[in-house]
């Protein structure tokens, strides 16, 4: 396991989830993520790809939304759970990202090379 896996590990298992309001997808949008998540998510073609980005959409909304959400990427998952990413309908979880955690994923997002999901 590579040291990027293990902070994924340590990330994933610490950032909470809750319930998003029924078929709202307001907060997705073009997003990137590490290479290792990457390469976790299933293989869209070119053209899913662009038209996704020319609607500033991401490749993975389907119509009953996240189509990948059990390996959606860290950012993601931290939004609506931190007070810097707040969700616009007031949704989260009943206690936010721990802020030692949160920092850990800010600092994943920007040390790793990030490509366009
Ligand atoms: S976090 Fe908020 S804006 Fe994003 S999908 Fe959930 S309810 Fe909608
Ligand atoms: S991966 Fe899922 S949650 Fe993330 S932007 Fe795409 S559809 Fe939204």
């Amino acid at each position: 396991m590579t040291r990027n896996d293990r902070t994924l590990h340590y990330l994933r298992q610490r950032i909470p989830s809750f319930e998003c309001i029924p078929g709202c997808h307001d907060c997705c949008g073009p997003v990137t993520t590490s290479s290792e998540e990457m390469a976790r998510l299933p293989i869209k073609s070119e053209a899913t790809h662009e038209a996704a980005l020319t609607a500033l959409s991401c490749p993975h909304l389907g119509c009953n939304g996240c189509e990948v959400y059990a390996e959606r990427p860290i950012i993601c998952r931290l939004f609506g759970t931190t007070k810097s990413l707040p969700c616009p309908h007031g949704r989260g979880p009943d206690r936010l990202t721990e802020q030692k955690v949160e920092e850990r994923a800010l600092r994943f997002l920007a040390q790793t090379r990030q490509v366009l999901v």
